[in-house]
This record gives C-alpha cells, sequence and structure tokens, in this order.
C-alpha cells in the first residue's frame, strides 16, 4: 500500500499529447502539425540572431553573475516590456498607474494575475473565448477561481469572429467579471477582431463594467510589426479603464523555454501602484520566490538597444513572413488539388495557427493514414509546415474531405 496509490491518473494535455505521439511515431514522412513553436523551413527549432549574439556576450563578460532576482523580476526588463506593450505615448504609463511585474512567460503572468485576483478581488467569473487556448481553462481554477465561462467567439460558416455573438454574450455576462482577449493572433482559430470590433467590444466592456485581461502571446509574431500588433491592448488601456495584461517572450523571441514574460495591472490611479506591486510580489514570493534571470537579461538588452531592437525587429518580419508564405502554399496547393470547399480562410487567418475546419474524424483519418498531427480541433501550427512538407499535407487534408 502507498500513500499515492489513490492518486488519480491526469488527463492527457490535448496539446502536449501530441508531441509524445509523433515521437513514438516511426514513419519517416511524419510530419508534427501541432507544435506551438517556431520552425525554420528545414523543420528545425530557430534560435534568433540576436538572442545568440547576447547570450555569447553575457558568457564572456565576467562582471556580471547568478543572484537572485528580487521578486517582482529585472527592473529593466519590467520598464522595457511595458513600454513595448503599450507604447511610448502611452497614458497610463506616463501617468505611473501600471504595476508590471517579470512573470514564468505568459503562462505564470496569468496564473499570478488570477491568483491575485482571486485573493484580492473576491470570486469573480472568468469568461473565455470559445473556443480558446486550452490552458485558460486550467490556470484560472488552479488559481482560486470559479471554472471558466465562455463567450461566443468564431462562427465556423465564415471562420471569422462572431461579432454579434460576442457582444451580445459579453452584454450578459455577470458585471465585475473577468474577460480574457487574446491581444492578437487568437489561438486557436487565428481570427481577430477588426479594429472597428475592437472598439465596439471595448464599449460594451464599459458598459457592462467588465474586467479585461488581455493574453499577448504572440506580439510582432502575428503581423510582424510589434506595435500593430498591441493596437487592441493599446486601446483599451488608452481609454482609462483598469484592466489586466499579460506578455510572452516565448514566440517573439524564440526564447520558449526560458520563460520571459511579465504581468502588467493597469491602475486608474497611481495612488494604488505600491500596494498592488507589494502584494504581487509577496504572491511571487509564496510561489517560486525570484523569476528566472537568464532570458529576462537577454530580452532587456535587446528592448533597449537600438540597433539590437531593430535586428530584432528583422527577424520578427521574418518569422512571421514564412509562416504567411506558407499559409499561402497550403491554400494554393490545396485548391490545385481541386479540395472541395473554400479554403481562403488559411490565408486570412493570422499569427501562429490555422484552423482548418477539419472535424476530429478527419484529424484522425490524417494521422493514421499520413502520420500527420494535429489536434483534435483541426487546429494546424503553421509554422510546422515546410517547403518540402506542404504538398504532403495538402495531399493529406484533399483525401480527408473528399
Ligand atoms: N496564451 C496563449 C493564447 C498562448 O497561445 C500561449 C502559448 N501557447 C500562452 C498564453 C503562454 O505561453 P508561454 O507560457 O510559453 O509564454
Amino acid at each position: 500500500h502507498s500513500l499515492f496509490s489513490a492518486v488519480p491518473a491526469a488527463p492527457p494535455d490535448p496539446i502536449l499529447s501530441i508531441t509524445a505521439a509523433f515521437r513514438a511515431d516511426p514513419s519517416p514522412k511524419k510530419v508534427n502539425l501541432g507544435v506551438g513553436a517556431y520552425r525554420t523551413d528545414d523543420g528545425l527549432p530557430y534560435v534568433l540572431p540576436i538572442v545568440r549574439q547576447y547570450e555569447r556576450h553575457f558568457a564572456n563578460d565576467h562582471s556580471l553573475n547568478h543572484e537572485y532576482l528580487p521578486q517582482d523580476g529585472l527592473t529593466h526588463f519590467t520598464v522595457h516590456s511595458a513600454r513595448l506593450m503599450f507604447g511610448k505615448h502611452s497614458a497610463p504609463l506616463n501617468d505611473n498607474r501600471v504595476v508590471t511585474v517579470q512573470a514564468l512567460s505568459g503562462t505564470g503572468a496569468l496564473r499570478i494575475g488570477f491568483a491575485f485576483i482571486a485573493t484580492f478581488l473576491g470570486q469573480r467569473l472568468v469568461y473565455v473565448p470559445n473556443p480558446t487556448w486550452s490552458n485558460h481553462r486550467n490556470v484560472v481554477p488552479h488559481a482560486g477561481l470559479p471554472p471558466t465561462r465562455t463567450y461566443r467567439y468564431f462562427d465556423a460558416a465564415t471562420c471569422a469572429v462572431d461579432i454579434d455573438g460576442l457582444l451580445a454574450d459579453l452584454k450578459a455576462a455577470v458585471p465585475g467579471s473577468i474577460v480574457i482577449f487574446h491581444g492578437c493572433a487568437h489561438n486557436p482559430t487565428g481570427a481577430d477582431p477588426s479594429r472597428e470590433q475592437w472598439k465596439q467590444i471595448l464599449q460594451v466592456v464599459k458598459e457592462a463594467a467588465l474586467v479585461p485581461f488581455f493574453d499577448n502571446a504572440y506580439q510582432g509574431f502575428a503581423s510582424g510589426d510589434l506595435d500593430t500588433d498591441a493596437w487592441s491592448t493599446r486601446l483599451f488601456a488608452d481609454s482609462g479603464i483598469e484592466m489586466f495584461v499579460a506578455q510572452s517572450y516565448a514566440k517573439n523571441m524564440g526564447m520558449y523555454g526560458e520563460r520571459v514574460g511579465a504581468l502588467n495591472v493597469v491602475l486608474s490611479s497611481s495612488s494604488s501602484v505600491d500596494i498592488v506591486r507589494g502584494q504581487l510580489k509577496r504572491l511571487i514570493r509564496a510561489t517560486y520566490s525570484s523569476p528566472p534571470l537568464h532570458g529576462a537579461r537577454i530580452a532587456a538588452a535587446i528592448m533597449s538597444d537600438e540597433h539590437a531592437f531593430r535586428s530584432w525587429q528583422t527577424e520578427l518580419r521574418t518569422m512571421s513572413e514564412r509562416i504567411r508564405n506558407m499559409r499561402t502554399r497550403l491554400r494554393d496547393c490545396l485548391v490545385a488539388n481541386g479540395a472541395p470547399g473554400n479554403w481562403d480562410h488559411i490565408v486570412k487567418q493570422i499569427g501562429m495557427f490555422s484552423f482548418t475546419g477539419l472535424n476530429a474524424e478527419q484529424v484522425r483519418f490524417i494521422r493514421s493514414k499520413y502520420h500527420v498531427y494535429m489536434t483534435l480541433n483541426g487546429r494546424i501550427s503553421m509554422a510546422g509546415l515546410t517547403e518540402a512538407t506542404v504538398q504532403y499535407v495538402a495531399d493529406a487534408i484533399c483525401d480527408a474531405v473528399k
């Protein structure tokens, strides 16, 4: 008899279990479109040259050490992170009413943000888009809040945002609730609201007294431009409301495993800044004491040096262009194959993923016959496609839908 015999097995994570199945597949033809990380056209992980450059630089700088960071992280990093998110002309930044703490990438920012909400703002409901990144459903209750509720987001018929459903559901939400928005490159659908639609959403958020929590996992990675991708978050932040913003440098700096991110809390007045920061530090202290240094040091160096920043922007454009190119190639291959239906949504969607419209049965068929792996909801990672595999994947999809 063991102390642990009553522990139930955890259900497999819908995304991480695909990677495991892919690894176990011996077929030489296999293609992994489940992974949420950028790959080069050779199918390999990519370390940004500017990141490499600073790693070399820091390795040779013997004045640096590995002392602990404070609970809220590297100030040089958090200052630049907030500026990157909110922009040079940000009203809340200029008024000194944003609290920014370093976090364990985007997930850690969400987790600490929701722990703060659960501890100090009461048992509020949290609304997430339907569908959403599956981990939102885990993080929110794990932080001590009720299970998430959903608001309508995606219209399968048009493969675009269901703006009427979205606005209606937010209008009907319990006042004071938290609403998660994907700042750009909605995961998994790749469908974002237009600027006009974001303005409508802001209006409803204000009228319904909701509290936005922006999840920004893809700034600069969606359009290739850091400011363009921050547009929705800045619209809300500059409108004078209080809100939370999570940032991740996993995708846009390719530092997935270094866990570089930040949580920002936008307050209505600078008088609560010290109190909110103090409580966030206390939560962090009790959770993991202090964040990791290596990635934050690199990110801060890149963001604070004009020349490095320009290199980063170029590298971001290269990554997002490769992804956009793969969208066009896949759509064109599907059309050339005579795959029934309209495939323009693949080109219209933005970000890392495409919601193909394939159902679970078709996904399973493609997996067993072609060894092409994707999540059961038909989401494919465009970054997993290469010039060498795109035709093969199009053949597989065509076979599944015919
Ligand atoms: N939010 C969304 C919508 C994401 O897609 C991701 C990454 N898959 C994250 C947050 C967080 O990722 P990380 O913790 O690696 O920054």
